[in-house]
């Protein structure tokens, strides 16, 4: 028996893990990581209006739609939740995160505080927040730039606008400053590490207890 596989397994409920930051601060590179990394949590594929980036797959990275096909899907409650961010409209589909909830599966949100405000009203409970900041502006130009899937209008709006995400980083459970990206994902780990282990979230452990409490010496 390793560590990797212990042999109780307590049932608990899936976690909502939402990643919010502005453009260039990690947070995809974050989720990523986490994904390859951690077989429990999958991934909760967005759908956007926005054009597909050379290095984006459809259905993989996006479910990327007109904005016609978008408005019936709002339409017909199929988004759990949606927004406008940066011109572009964007929504987390409503069907893959009940499934997942109701077979205690967790799931990972990469979305803006807009999304998150919507997730918490709804789930509750359920959702772990993390906002993730640059550790200057002038770095996160830097980033932005590096990056350069993006024309510099682009680039010049999201800079706009990234202020007015960091506003709203008072609104999450935590906060983690990506100056390191080794180090800003070992935190996200830890923080998940322990909101697993939350009581609250861990209904089977009322039989674990009583098993063991009924256990003969
Ligand atoms: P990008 O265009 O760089 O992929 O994403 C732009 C912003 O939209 C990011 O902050 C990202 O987190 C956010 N976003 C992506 N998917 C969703 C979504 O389903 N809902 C909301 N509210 N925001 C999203």
């Amino acid at each position: 028996m390793s560590a990797e596989t212990p042999s109780i397994v307590i049932k608990r409920r899936g976690l909502m893990l939402v990643l919010s930051s502005p453009s260039g601060a990690g947070k995809s590179t974050i989720s990523r990581n986490l994904i390859e990394t951690d077989p429990e949590l999958k991934l909760s594929v967005s759908v956007t209006t926005r054009p597909r980036r050379g290095s984006e797959i459809d259905g993989a990275h996006y479910h990327f739609t007109s904005k016609r096909e978008f408005e019936l899907l709002r339409d017909n409650d199929a988004l759990l939740e949606w927004a406008e961010v940066h011109g572009n409209f964007y929504a987390t589909p409503r069907e893959p995160v009940e499934l997942a909830m109701s077979q205690g599966r967790d799931m990972l949100f990469d979305i803006d505080w807009q999304g998150a405000k919507q997730l918490k009203e709804k789930m509750r409970g359920d959702i772990v927040s993390i906002f993730i900041l640059p550790p200057s502006m002038g770095e996160l130009k830097a980033r932005l730039k590096r990056r350069a899937e993006d024309q510099d209008a682009v680039i010049e709006t999201r800079l706009k606008n990234a202020r007015d995400e960091i506003e709203h980083w008072g609104e999450y459970d935590y906060v983690v400053i990506n100056e390191d990206l080794n180090r800003a994902f070992a935190e996200v780990r830890a923080i998940v590490a322990a909101e697993r282990l939350r009581r609250d979230r861990r209904p089977g452990l009322f039989d674990f207890v009583s098993k063991l409490l009924d256990e003969k010496l």
